[in-house]
């Protein structure tokens, strides 16, 4: 059999590298001049690439994801990353890194694995359209016009990448949101630009809560990110690919590691021993976060400014630009291809289909196992 797989990413590496490793003629086909620039991207060039945790409450819930993990355990992604020559650990909350902690060294073991297994790399090719035929697929690219006798889009999202768009396929996509994005606070205060908070946060939708986080929020001059903003952020663009429109706010416990009542007797202490007012968080928050909270509250009631520091509200929105989101929410429609298969019999793989994760890991993580189960399932075909 001859496969063409589009798109030189996590995925399309992977896919193409089981199904030559299977013995089929396999060519990847990638626009850029070179394969793997997003997983070169990834957690800060350290390559964040899976999740020991894996589950499908890290992802949006499409079916997709529980179908791939039926198929494919964390074990056997790490397995094939090891058959590369990719060595991993995971930290204390199960975010698995290659052992160089570099995302370039991950891209060189799998190009290397490429050319050992004999797939036929083309770069700075762009395909436009899949033609379906009536002994396999034309694949129309900009340099040429190639056959095969199975087609896998492996062509990602527009987070951080021009838009992909191959004709053929296009019938099938849900609704696009932009997702893990930081996000937007109305009439935010600039003076905690850069300040880092661990605290436990939830997302509100018309007054109930819609989500809960607990980590670092990384307060910015046009509102917040960190990985805590990120993953309410994915909650949001889920909703807003089925259509939701509404406002959202954030709710935040700025002093997670004390109680309530312990903050108002340590701030009533301090009013009783007549503190002045810069000096009553003194120890108790970032010297900026208790001047931010302080202008929240008129007059110095110790109850009101507990009540501040441990729900701190902001009105939040998406910040619905590609070109700072990590992953897309929404794309090619799991009931149309449930089994990694569009009606039309081109194959799907990784971020393209509608499947987005969390922060952690979870995203690469299902970039390798779908490919895998997609070599799983297809690849006994002659
Ligand atoms: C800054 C950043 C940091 C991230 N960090 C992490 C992390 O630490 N951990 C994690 O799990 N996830 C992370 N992600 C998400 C993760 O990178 C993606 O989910 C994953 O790489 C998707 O892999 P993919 O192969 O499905 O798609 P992609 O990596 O997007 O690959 C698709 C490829 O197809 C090519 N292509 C598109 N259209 C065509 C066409 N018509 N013809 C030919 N080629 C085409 C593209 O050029 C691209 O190379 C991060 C993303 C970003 C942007």
């Amino acid at each position: 059999m001859q496969r063409i797989v589009i798109g030189g990413g996590m995925s399309g590496m992977v896919t193409a590298l089981c199904s030559a490793r299977a013995g089929h003629k396999t060519v990847l086909l990638e626009r850029n001049n070179r394969l793997g620039r997003k997983v070169a991207m990834t957690g800060n060039g350290r390559c964040n690439i899976g999740n020991i945790n894996c589950d499908s409450s890290c992802y949006n819930g499409s079916g997709l994801d529980e179908f791939v993990f039926d198929s494919v355990d964390v074990k056997e992604c790490v397995d094939f990353l090891n058959s590369v020559g990719i060595f991993t650990f995971a930290d204390d909350e199960g975010r698995i890194y290659p052992i160089t902690e570099s995302s370039n060294s991950v891209v060189d073991c799998l190009r290397y694995a490429l050319q050992r297994a004999g797939v036929e790399v083309v770069c700075d090719c762009t395909v436009k359209e899949v033609v379906k035929q009536s002994d396999g697929f034309a694949v129309i690219c900009s340099d040429k016009r190639r056959y095969a006798d199975d087609v896998v889009v492996a062509i990602g999202s527009g987070s951080q990448a021009e838009m992909p768009f191959v004709k053929g396929i296009e019938d099938f996509y849900t609704a696009l949101c932009p997702s893990l994005v930081p996000l937007k606070v109305n009439n935010m205060d600039k003076t905690l630009n850069g300040i880092r908070v661990k605290c436990n946060v939830r997302l509100l939708k018309d007054g109930n809560v819609a989500a809960e986080e607990k980590g670092e929020l990384l307060f910015r001059e046009y509102g917040l990110s960190g990985i805590c903003a990120f993953d309410l952020s994915a909650v949001i663009a889920r909703r807003t690919v089925k259509g939701d429109k509404s406002d959202y706010g954030v709710l935040c416990d700025l002093v997670p590691h004390m109680p309530y009542d312990m903050l108002v007797t340590v701030i009533k202490s301090r009013l009783d021993s007549r503190c002045g007012r810069e000096e009553l968080l003194y120890g108790v928050v970032h010297n900026k976060i208790a001047q931010h909270v302080l202008k929240r509250v008129d007059g110095l009631c110790a109850e009101k400014i507990a009540r501040v520091l441990k729900n701190c509200l902001y009105s939040v929105s998406l910040i619905r630009d590609y070109g700072k989101s990590q992953v897309t929410s929404g794309g090619l429609d799991g009931k149309y291809c449930p089994r990694l298969r569009l009606p039309n019999g081109i194959g799907a793989v990784g971020e393209v289909l509608d499947v987005d994760g969390k922060c952690g890991g979870y995203n690469l993580m299902f970039a390798i196992a779908s490919a895998l189960t997609y070599c799983k399932l297809y690849n006994g075909e002659v």
